[in-house]
């Protein structure tokens, strides 16, 4: 019997290579800038989106360093407030 059986590939990787941080399970950039360029263009196309009136769920607001993966990530979370400085 020749049953070629394919391991279930659960590669940590996307299609361009794109690394994915094991902890978050988000796409991984090496850099603070790599995060920013990445950022920029997620905005540019929901704001095209937005023109268009299409739908979509891009709501990344910043980029933040991972202490997990050394690496960078892209979050829909508001910013962290600082000691005791609440946003009303
Ligand atoms: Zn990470």
């Amino acid at each position: 019997m020749t049953v070629r059986r394919e391991k279930s590939s659960r590669q940590a990787r996307r299609r361009g290579g794109a690394p994915i941080c094991a902890v978050s399970g988000k796409i991984r950039y090496r850099d603070g800038h790599q995060a920013a360029l990445a950022l920029k263009g997620l905005r540019r196309r929901a704001a095209r989106a937005d023109l268009d009136g299409a739908q979509h769920s891009i709501r990344v607001r910043r980029k933040y360093f991972c202490g997990s993966c050394g690496g960078w990530h892209l979050t829909s979370q508001p910013p962290p407030t600082w000691g005791n400085q609440v946003a009303v």
